[in-house]
């Protein structure tokens, strides 16, 4: 692996396979990351990095663009068919410029969207002042109810009718219960407002039919390609036939220059990966496994918000366990899991400390862990907040850890 870097440069590659070294020896439970296939890694790594191709297939401003304007048209067929969308544009850079472009098709500069808070599960896209889309854009929010923690669509209904915004935005980064798509649209169109859904964290899901799609419901859907999808690090907005070209238009030449084709064109691979039988298959043991271990967790007594999860994540109230989500990051890092703090709703930590961690199944499920592993990481999360000043203990989970990693490997042909 990395035989032409550790020629050329071998400071840059003992980065490199210090980091893969590192995925492979820790429980990687960030929600919202994954492991691609070679395939994916192998076409990012392609010479379609050096083409230029602004404009769109066959509508190109440079020449030489036959065929990279293949992969893209590939890529746009495939999300079609995936998500059984009417169109696709597959240029976004990321999630976050994917949400530009949509609130901008649709919104200018001064009015007003409405998306969930960022300490209630949304994303900083949805509207927060350090954003560009509350800075761009009059943003009010929507919260969860604090009894049930999952969000109040009557509650959120009045506030649309009061506040009338331009934009109402669904989804979020750290909410782990469905949505319901078409109460969200009957308050849009209540209200005058464009419904856009930021399916981000939750499209591999719904690429494999284990969640429900907005695709029927929302105008405008908008998702990363790299979380649930197990694709390359992008973005994908998915329209309405009628929406197309406002899209276009917005994300080149309104948002971003030239295309990364070599992402795109992994993007195509990544799709054509979930069109296979075997990733819905993954995806149901994605949410298998976030099931298996919000049990084991309850079952030791922790605190889970909105008490489980119906997706790949759950958020964890560490606070009746007598720690805040920054302590219980380090403390879970030190035994081998990778997680990140995260508010919980009403939280009264600051961002930066919170009450609560976020874990997520995907990336573990990737390796082929299941149900029984589970466990197994729910009892080392115990064990680890109970002996938690014992480092002769810690040391010896995170020997757990590591031997899970081992019995499961990571990109084992490299
Ligand atoms: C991750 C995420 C994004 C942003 O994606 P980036 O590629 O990091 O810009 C947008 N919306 C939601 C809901 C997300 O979870």
């Amino acid at each position: 692996m990395y035989e032409f870097v550790r020629k050329s440069d071998p400071e840059l590659a003992a980065v490199l396979t210090a980091e893969l070294a590192r995925q492979r020896g820790q429980l990687e439970m960030i929600a919202s990351e994954n492991f691609t296939s070679s395939a994916v890694l192998e076409t990012l790594g392609s010479t379609l990095t050096n083409k230029y191709a602004e404009g769109y297939p066959n509508k190109r401003y440079y020449g030489g663009c036959v065929h990279v304007d293949e992969a893209e048209t590939l890529a746009k067929r495939r999300a079609c068919a995936l998500f059984d969308a009417e169109r696709a544009n597959v240029q976004p850079h990321s999630g976050s410029t994917a949400n530009m472009t949509a609130y901008l098709a649709f919104c200018k500069p001064g009015e007003k969207i409405l998306g969930l808070s960022l300490s209630h599960g949304g994303h900083l896209t949805h509207g927060h002042p350090v954003n560009f889309s509350g800075l761009f854009f009059e943003a009010v929010h929507y919260e969860v109810d604090p009894q049930t923690e999952t969000i109040d669509y009557d509650r959120l209904r009045d506030q649309a009718r009061r506040e009338k915004p331009r934009i109402l935005v669904g989804g979020a980064s750290a909410y782990p219960r469905f949505w319901d798509y078409a109460a969200l649209r009957e308050i849009a169109d209540e209200v005058g407002a464009v419904f856009i859904f930021d399916m981000a964290h939750i499209a591999g899901l719904v690429a494999g039919g284990v969640h429900p799609s907005p695709i029927p419901y929302a105008d405008v859907v908008t998702s990363t390609t790299h979380k649930t999808l197990r694709g390359p690090r992008g973005g994908l907005i998915l329209c309405r036939k009628q929406h197309l070209k406002a899209i276009n238009k917005m994300n080149f030449p309104g948002i971003q220059g030239g295309p990364l084709m070599h992402v795109i064109a992994a993007k195509a691979v990544c799709f054509h990966e979930c069109l296979q039988d075997d990733f819905s298959d993954y995806a149901r043991r994605v949410v298998a496994n976030g099931k298996a271990l919000a049990d084991a967790l309850l079952a030791r007594g922790f605190r889970l918000v909105s008490g489980g999860t119906d997706n790949h994540l759950l958020l964890v109230n560490v606070k009746p366990k007598g720690l805040t989500g920054k302590e219980m990051e380090a403390l879970l890092e030190r035994v081998g899991i990778t997680c990140n703090k995260n508010t919980v709703p009403f939280d009264e930590e600051s961002p930066f400390v919170t009450s609560g961690i976020r874990l997520g199944t995907p990336a573990l499920t990737t390796r082929g862990m299941g149900p029984a592993q589970m466990d197994q990481i729910a009892a080392i999360i115990d064990e680890a907040v109970q002996h938690r000043g014992d480092e002769d203990a810690l040391e010896k989970l995170r020997g757990v850890s590591v031997e899970l990693c081992a019995d499961h490997p990571l990109y084992p042909e490299f």
